[in-house]
C-alpha cells in the first residue's frame, strides 16, 4: 500500500521544490529589470513567448514596481488605467491588455532603435565587471582584422602589462600634452583616479585603410565618441544577470569590499544608460559574443 502514499508525497516535495526554484527566479528577474540588466519590453517578451517562463509567471503588479520610479501609488493608477487586475500574471494577459502594456511603456520608455550607421568605427561599453577585456582580448586573438585601439593612461603597468601593447603608460605631463595638442579622439578619468585616452592617429588610419576599429573604452569615453563621430556604432555589453555581475566583481576578487560596493554602484548607474547605445550584448559566453561584436562591425562598414 506504501506505494500507492509514496507518489503523491514525492510529488509535493518535488512541487514545493519547483515553486521554490520559480519564487527564485523570478526574484531574480526583479532585480534585472530593477538593474536595468533587461528591458521591460524583453521581460515582455519572453513573457508573451512563454507564460509558464519566470517573465511570464510574474505578476503585473510586481513587474510595475520593479521599473524605476514606480511605487504602489503610481502602481495602481497605472493597472486602472490599463485596465488590468492586480491579480493578472504578465504571461497570462489577454491581446488588447498585451498591447496597452507594451504602448505604455514604449512611450514611458523607448529604447533607441538600431540606427543606420555608416562607419565602422564601434565602442564596446558596459559595467564594470561585464568582461569588456575579455571580449575585446578574444576579438584581438580570432580577428587580426579588426585594430583594437591601445589607449594612453596614466596609471602604472600591472604585472605583465606591456607598454605598446596593453596601454601606452605615459606622465601625467604627457597626457596634458596629448590633450593640447588635440591628439585624443576622447579622454576620461575613470574610477575617479587615473586618466585614459584614445589616440586618434592610428584611428583615423585604419579607417581610412578601411579597417574596422574597436575601442573598449568606458562609458563617458563611449558617449564622447558619439558627440566627435555621429557615424560610429556604440555597443553595450550586459551581464547575463545582476546576480552574475555581482558574482563577477566578487569572484575576481582584485578589489576590496569598499571599493567592490562603490563599483557596484557604478555598475548600476552605467547600466540605466543601456537604452542610449545602438546595441545590447548579452556577455554570457566570451566567444559568442565576441563574434556579435565581429558581425556587428561588418555590418557597419558595409
Ligand atoms: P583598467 O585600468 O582596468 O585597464 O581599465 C579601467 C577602465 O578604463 C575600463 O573600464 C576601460 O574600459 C576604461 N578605459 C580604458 N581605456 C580607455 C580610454 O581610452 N578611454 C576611456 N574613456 N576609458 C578607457
Amino acid at each position: 500500500m506504501t506505494d500507492q502514499v509514496r507518489p503523491p508525497e514525492v510529488d509535493r516535495v518535488a512541487a514545493s521544490r519547483k515553486a521554490v526554484a520559480a519564487r527564485r527566479a523570478r526574484a531574480s528577474l526583479k532585480r534585472d529589470i530593477a538593474m536595468r540588466v533587461v528591458t521591460p519590453q524583453e521581460v515582455l517578451r519572453r513573457a508573451f513567448a512563454d507564460p509558464h517562463s519566470p517573465a511570464g509567471t510574474l505578476r503585473v503588479p510586481e513587474f510595475l514596481t520593479a521599473l524605476p520610479a514606480i511605487g504602489e501609488g503610481k502602481r495602481d493608477r497605472i493597472l486602472a488605467e490599463l485596465q488590468i487586475s492586480p491579480v493578472k500574471r504578465l504571461g497570462g494577459l489577454g491581446t488588447r491588455q498585451r498591447e496597452a502594456l507594451a504602448a505604455w511603456l514604449d512611450r514611458r520608455m523607448p529604447v533607441r532603435g538600431h540606427r543606420r550607421t555608416r562607419s565602422s568605427l564601434v565602442v564596446l561599453a558596459g559595467p564594470t565587471a561585464v568582461g569588456k577585456g575579455t571580449v575585446a582580448a578574444h576579438i584581438r586573438e580570432h580577428h587580426p582584422e579588426v585594430l583594437l585601439s591601445i589607449s594612453a593612461t596614466t596609471r602604472a603597468p600591472r604585472p605583465g602589462e606591456v607598454d605598446g601593447q596593453h596601454y601606452y603608460f605615459v606622465s601625467d605631463a604627457e597626457f596634458d600634452r596629448m590633450i593640447a595638442e588635440d591628439e585624443l579622439l576622447e579622454w576620461a578619468t575613470v574610477h575617479g583616479e587615473h586618466r585614459y585616452g584614445t589616440p586618434r592617429g592610428p584611428i583615423d588610419d585604419a579607417i581610412l585603410a578601411g579597417r574596422s576599429v574597436l575601442l573598449e573604452i568606458d562609458m563617458q569615453g563611449a558617449f564622447q565618441v558619439r558627440r566627435s563621430e555621429p557615424t560610429a556604432t556604440l555597443v553595450f555589453l550586459l551581464p547575463p544577470s545582476w546576480d552574475e555581475l555581482v558574482n563577477r566583481l566578487v569572484g575576481r576578487g582584485t578589489e576590496g569590499a569598499e571599493e567592490r560596493a562603490r563599483r557596484l554602484r557604478t555598475a548600476k548607474v552605467e547600466l540605466a544608460a543601456q537604452n542610449d547605445f545602438d546595441f545590447r550584448i548579452v556577455n554570457d559566453d566570451v566567444a559568442v559574443a565576441a563574434q556579435q561584436v565581429v558581425d556587428l562591425m561588418q555590418a557597419s562598414a558595409r
